[in-house]
C-alpha cells in the first residue's frame, strides 16, 4: 500500500522539522550558488539565516516561468554542468522553452518519488505498465519509466501515438496499467471500441493520468470505457516532472509529497497565502533538489488545500483536483471561464462526446464564445429535431454554468482533432 511508509506517514511535527531543515539548506544553496537568487534576496535585504521557521517562507521572493526564461538555458542551475546528468525542457509553445537539469542524486530522488506515486496510484511490482507518455524532452515519459523500473514493475516504453498499435500491444502483452494524458486515454478507448475490442478482453485494471487538468466526470467516462480505476497524477518539469503528487485510492485530492516539496496556495493577484478550502494558485518550493532548486515557484495551476487527514494514512497534504491553469483561464466579457467547466457539463448531459473546442472571438467590442461539441454516433444519425433539441439544452446548461451567453455548434463525430499528448481546447482569436 505504501512505497515508503516511514516518509509517507511521518507524524506532522517530525515532517515539519524535516521540512524546515531542508528548506534552510535549499535557501542556502540558492543564495550561494545561483546568482539570480542572490540578487533577488539582496534586493529585499534577506539572508539565508533569516529563515528560522516554516512561516518565514512567506518572506522569500517568488520564482516565475519568466525567470527561468530570462536565465535561459542554464542560468538557474546551482551546480556546474559537469554534475548535470540529464536535461529536459518544456515544449515552449509560447516563447523560449524552459530548461531543467538533474544531477545523479536528483534522478535518484525523482525515481524514488515516481515509484512512490505509482504505488499510491494503485500499481505494484507485479504490473505491466504501458507508458504512453511521450519520451523525450518532456518529463512525462522518462519520469514514469524510471519510477516503474525502481518499483520493479515491467514497463513498456511505447510512448505516445500509433493508437492501433497501442491497443494491440495492450491486448497481446497483457498491460495492466496505462499511463498517459487523460485525453489520450479517452482516444485509446475510442480506437479500442472501433477495433471491436471490449474492456473485458484486456487486462488493464488501472490508469495513471496527468499533464492536463481533467474533470471528475471525465474520470468516470474513462473508467467506464476502459473498465479500469483511474487516478490523477501531478507534476511539472520546473519542479521535477511527474511525481510531485498523486491521488491515493480514496480519489479525494492529490497528496503532495511534502518531504520534498513545500506547498502554498496563494491569491494569484495579491500573492498572499490562502487558508485551506480556498481556491488559488499552487506555489511550490523544492526541498531536496540539487541542480535546480526552486523557491516559491508559481505553477499557475489552480487548486485548493483539502483540510483534515486522509483515511489512507498518508500525512502529506492534499490538494483538490486542478480546475485549470491561470493561463488557461479565459476572461470573456469580464467572466472567468475554464475549459474544464465545459467538459463537466458535456459529460453530465450525455448525447455528446467529451471532445470540444472553445473558440473565442471579438465582434466589435463584444467578446463571443462558440463551443464546438461532437455529437455521439447514435444521436448523429438521428432526426434533425433531436439535434436541435440537444443544442438548445446544451446552450441553456452551459450558459447557466459559465454565466455568459454562448453559441453551441454541434459537429460530426470524430471531427475535432485528437491529441496524443496534451489536448488543445481553446482557440482565442482575440489575440491575433
Ligand atoms: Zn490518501
Amino acid at each position: 500500500m505504501y512505497w515508503n511508509e516511514r516518509y509517507e506517514c511521518m507524524p506532522a511535527a517530525e515532517l515539519q522539522e524535516l521540512q524546515l531543515e531542508r528548506l534552510q539548506a535549499t535557501v542556502r544553496r540558492a543564495f550561494f550558488d545561483v546568482p539570480f537568487y542572490r540578487r533577488a534576496f539582496q534586493e529585499i535585504g534577506l539572508e539565508p539565516g533569516d529563515i528560522k521557521s516554516l512561516d518565514d517562507l512567506q518572506r522569500l521572493p517568488f520564482t516565475t516561468k519568466q525567470d527561468l526564461r530570462d536565465n535561459y538555458p542554464y542560468g538557474m542551475f546551482a551546480v556546474p554542468m559537469s554534475e548535470i546528468v540529464r536535461i529536459h525542457s518544456s515544449s515552449g509553445t509560447t516563447g523560449k522553452p524552459t530548461v531543467v537539469g538533474y544531477t545523479r542524486h536528483d534522478i535518484d530522488v525523482w525515481s524514488e518519488l515516481m515509484a512512490r506515486a505509482l504505488v499510491c496510484g494503485g500499481a505494484t511490482r507485479h504490473d505491466i505498465i504501458q507508458n504512453a507518455y511521450g519520451y523525450g524532452l518532456f518529463t512525462g515519459g522518462l519520469g514514469i519509466h524510471y519510477g516503474s523500473e525502481r518499483l520493479g514493475a515491467s514497463v513498456i516504453p511505447i510512448s505516445g501515438g500509433n493508437t492501433k498499435r497501442q491497443v494491440m500491444i495492450m491486448k497481446d502483452y497483457g498491460s495492466t496499467v496505462l499511463t498517459c494524458t487523460p485525453s489520450y486515454a479517452l482516444h485509446i478507448a475510442e480506437v479500442m471500441a472501433e477495433m471491436g475490442i471490449k474492456p473485458e478482453e484486456i487486462k488493464l485494471r488501472c490508469g495513471i493520468f496527468g499533464a492536463e487538468p481533467w474533470s471528475e466526470s471525465m474520470r468516470q467516462e474513462i473508467e467506464k470505457r476502459l473498465g479500469i480505476s483511474a487516478v490523477d497524477i501531478y507534476g511539472l518539469s520546473e519542479v521535477i516532472g511527474p511525481g510531485v503528487g498523486i491521488e491515493c485510492q480514496e480519489k479525494n485530492g492529490l497528496h503532495i509529497f511534502a518531504d520534498h516539496f513545500l506547498i502554498e496556495i496563494i491569491d494569484p493577484v495579491t500573492g498572499k497565502q490562502l487558508p485551506p478550502g480556498q481556491r488559488g494558485e499552487l506555489v511550490i518550493t523544492s526541498l531536496t533538489k540539487e541542480a535546480l532548486p526552486v523557491i516559491r515557484y508559481r505553477t499557475r495551476d489552480i487548486t485548493s488545500l483539502i483540510p483534515g487527514p486522509c483515511p489512507c494514512g498518508r500525512t502529506h497534504p492534499r490538494v483538490a483536483r486542478f480546475t485549470g491553469r491561470t493561463d488557461d483561464m479565459l476572461i470573456i466579457r469580464g467572466v472567468n471561464v475554464f475549459p474544464s467547466q465545459v467538459e463537466s457539463v458535456l459529460l453530465e448531459m450525455g448525447g455528446t462526446e467529451p471532445h470540444y473546442l472553445l473558440i473565442v472571438d471579438r465582434q466589435g467590442s463584444l467578446d463571443t464564445l462558440e463551443i464546438k461539441v461532437e455529437v455521439s454516433e447514435t444521436l448523429f444519425s438521428d432526426k434533425v429535431r433531436r439535434l436541435e433539441d440537444l443544442e438548445k439544452r446544451l446552450r441553456h446548461e452551459l450558459e447557466s454554468t459559465l454565466g455568459i451567453s454562448v453559441k453551441v455548434t454541434l459537429v460530426e463525430p470524430k471531427s475535432i482533432q485528437r491529441s496524443e499528448g496534451k489536448a488543445v481546447r481553446v482557440i482565442d482569436k482575440r489575440k491575433i
